[in-house]
């Protein structure tokens, strides 16, 4: 049985974002089945119309969409075909980015800006706010129908079943069709790119932040222990070897964070300045992106032992273990 010819069909949208087109599937199982939406645009919601009659479907046809994460390149879409009747499902961690309440894009807000603030970033890259507007600008407001965590067959299409891969979102879920070793994986492995660990607030207002550099890296070793052979994901072409990328992206973290610890070895410092001389130039235009990878960094030395950290003020400063 080849899955990946038979029941997985792949179609590629545009996304106004820098990371290019979006990969979203069919799966033909009891219930026809959308993994993945594209952004909220015309020319995404052309692509996917055009891309569907090539398969020999029409928009209209699709009964359900399943979620992989709360990104608007993998969502935007999602609130029209709501609204069509189409059943939503997703992981419940998607609940408060699809509502998209003025209270927690506040909390959001407050959230990044105690981040960065802690993390000693200067104040011209203080654009955090704007960047969420523009991001979240190219999905609607929609909820799950129904909710899917770890080990959930899902419905319609029980063969598939729920690995939950939190690190480059909190939301994030695999498709794992275990007779074959295939995985649909979204962002969480994709094959030309690692995928940032983004930073969220918590779940339980004053709780503990999630950790996602951690998470991501627990997502990395519960995947190689599903021992996949094929793997779609939400960016750019399937992986053929994922074990072998999977350790290779364990280990290039691991480098990363070998770095980091050379220079808290020098002297403390702030994330900021961390995110600084790990990115050069980068950070300018992406501080969001470059920070949230800098502190998961800073929270896996910290969770090794390698590290301690010190409030001084406002700010956050790492120090070496000695
Ligand atoms: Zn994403």
């Amino acid at each position: 049985m080849n899955i990946t010819k038979a029941d997985v069909l792949s179609m590629t949208v545009p996304t106004p974002f820098a990371v290019g087109p979006v990969n979203c599937f069919l799966i033909k199982g009891d219930v026809l089945t959308l993994v993945d939406t594209g952004p909220r645009t015309p020319e995404a919601q052309r692509e996917l119309n055009e891309q569907l009659k090539n398969h020999g479907y029409a928009f209209e046809d699709i009964e359900q969409v399943v979620l992989t994460h709360h990104h608007p390149d993998h969502i935007g879409l999602v609130g029209g075909m709501m609204e069509r009747g189409v059943c939503v499902l997703g992981h419940w961690k998607n609940d408060r980015w699809l509502q998209m309440s003025d209270s927690f894009l506040k909390e959001n807000d407050t959230f990044m800006t105690s981040i960065y603030r802690e993390a000693g970033v200067a104040d011209q890259y203080f654009n955090h706010a704007r960047d969420a507007r523009e991001y979240l600008a190219f999905t609607d407001r929609a909820k799950c129908d129904i909710h899917l965590s770890e080990g959930d067959a899902v419905p319609g299409c029980s063969e598939w079943t729920v690995m939950e891969t939190p690190g480059h979102a909190q939301s994030h879920i695999s498709l794992w069709h275990k007779e074959t070793g295939t995985m649909i994986a979204g962002d969480h492995l994709i094959k030309k790119i690692s995928s940032n660990p983004l930073l969220e607030p918590p779940y339980v207002k004053g709780t503990e932040r999630p950790k996602p550099l951690i998470q991501q890296r627990d997502s990395y070793r519960k995947t190689l222990d599903a021992h996949l052979q094929y793997v779609y994901t939400g960016h750019g072409e399937p992986i053929l070897n994922p074990d072998d990328l999977i350790k290779e992206r364990l280990r290039k973290q691991e480098e990363r964070s070998d770095k980091v610890a050379l220079l808290l070895r020098k002297q403390p410092l702030t994330a900021f300045e961390v995110c600084k001389e790990l990115f050069p130039g980068v950070y300018k235009k992406q501080m969001g992106l470059t920070l949230s990878e800098t502190i998961g960094h800073l929270d896996y030395l910290e969770s090794e032992n390698v590290i301690v950290k010190k409030k001084d003020k406002e700010q956050t400063y790492y120090r070496y273990k000695l």
